[in-house]
């Protein structure tokens, strides 16, 4: 096998594919695989994506024939790693629209990079004792608890934006929550748990206007919309990799430098630094000043390899059958006997959580995982969304362009009879 991968997509010609499901389903070979006897139905992509066949091939390929430690040797296996690493950075930077390559700052995911930001922005002085961070209350947990460890220690306090009952964000309330303590906005562009797409641009025109940076936790959004972020006028924007069909273990910080150059490093160690002394040390020019430590370069070489594969397709291809997707899935579901969904906001992404009268969404999850039916059940690392509507945990089912109206059918027989098995 020759040294650099064959692209054959039309990837490299930028033309974009026609969308055909079952083509797009074949691309990914753990979606032909049986679980319990039956073919897989993969609603749970919210939690985590399949990978696209083009995605782990490019991920051997890189162990198979570029395997070397980056930004650190002169020999050829070390300059090709590089080469394809800080590649995907290039492409990472032209999929959300970075001014540069050097605001997007390899990270483990949107977890790491909210803990990064929480931390460094601490440590620099940015808050004072008695400042406050608005949050939502459609928060993922990695977007509260950072800023409370972190911020705790300055007596930092958390300001939440409340929701409606269909899961919007109270605008109204926000306005009101912004004040002359108000030093970060931190919210979520798309829930996990409820599916709403956030107002962000609204969001963040109205904090701009206020002298306040804005931080998007775009994890759910990524993967199923194209996100500018200079379009936002987004200050921090962060994503995992895992869940838009690159591998686990990598995610990405997008800032603007003007924020990113004023914080200190997060982590110290190789890579990160201009000199080494025992009396002080420099650290290296962004971004390399926030990756100490050799990173997950296959990784970050599988997200670049993940974005081509996305850039193949029309966008507005993926958003419509995404939609159709939601909308037959809310139909089937809502004429399920006592079944209620949670989270009925105007412009959703395709996920839909649901609670069923007398049974617990463990049991359904469990009974429906023995016909091969994946959803998540659980309080969706958003515990304070489960108290909001005054339950324990939903199930839920949450979907990717590769999932299919058939598939809506068999989760709503697999339902159906899980109803009649409790009756
Ligand atoms: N934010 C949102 C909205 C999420 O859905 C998730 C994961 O479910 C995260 C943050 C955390 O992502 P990760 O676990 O990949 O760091």
């Amino acid at each position: 096998m020759s040294e650099t991968l064959q692209i054959k997509s039309p990837v490299a010609t930028g033309e974009k594919n026609v969308f055909d499901v079952e083509k797009i389903r074949s691309e990914f070979p753990i979606l032909s695989r049986k679980v319990n006897g039956k073919p897989l139905v993969y609603l749970d992509n919210a939690a985590t994506t399949q990978k696209p066949r083009a995605v782990i091939d490019r991920t051997n390929h890189y162990y198979n024939y570029e395997n070397a430690n980056i930004h650190r040797g002169l020999h050829f296996l070390s300059e090709l790693a590089t080469e394809s690493y800080e590649k995907a950075r290039l492409k990472i930077k032209e999929f959300i629209n970075a001014m540069s390559a050097s605001e997007i700052i390899y990270v483990r995911g949107a977890t790491e990079a909210i803990n990064l930001l929480a931390t460094t922005m601490c440590r620099s002085g940015y808050f004072k004792d008695g400042d406050e961070i608005i949050v939502s209350h459609m928060e993922h947990h990695a977007n509260i608890i950072p800023w409370q460890i972190m911020g705790g220690r300055k007596n930092v306090n958390l300001k939440v934006i409340p929701i409606t009952d269909e899961g919007e964000l109270d605008l109204e309330a926000y306005k009101k929550l912004i004040n002359e303590k108000t030093k970060l906005v931190s919210v979520v562009h798309v829930s996990n748990s409820l599916g709403t797409i956030n107002p962000v641009k609204e969001i963040i025109k109205y904090a701009h206007a206020h002298n306040i940076p804005v931080l998007l936790d775009g994890a759910q959004a990524v993967p199923h919309m194209r996100v500018d972020v200079q379009e936002l006028d987004a200050d921090f924007y962060v994503f995992s990799g895992h869940k838009m069909f690159a591998p686990t273990g990598i995610g990405v910080l997008y800032g603007k430098t003007k924020y990113l150059d004023k914080l200190p490093p997060y982590q110290g160690g190789g890579d990160m630094i201009r000199t080494v002394s025992f009396e002080g040390s420099t650290f290296a020019d962004l971004p390399h000043k926030f990756e100490a430590g050799t990173p997950h370069i296959a990784g970050g070489i599988g997200l670049g390899a993940a974005i081509d594969y996305l850039n193949q397709f029309d966008p507005m291809d993926i958003l419509r059958h995404e939609e159709n997707l939601l909308n037959y899935a809310t139909e089937k579901l809502s004429m399920i006997d006592g079944l209620r969904i949670i989270g009925t906001a105007k412009h959703k992404s395709a996920v839909v959580s649901f609670v069923v009268d007398g049974i617990h969404p463990y049991d359904i999850g469990t009974i429906i995982d023995t016909d091969g039916i994946a959803i998540r059940t659980g309080h969706h690392c958003t515990q304070p969304i489960m108290q909001r509507y005054n339950v324990s945990a939903t199930a839920r089912a949450s979907f990717a362009f590769y999932n299919t109206l058939e598939e809506v059918d068999l989760l709503a027989e697999g339902l159906n009879k899980v109803i009649k098995l409790f009756k």
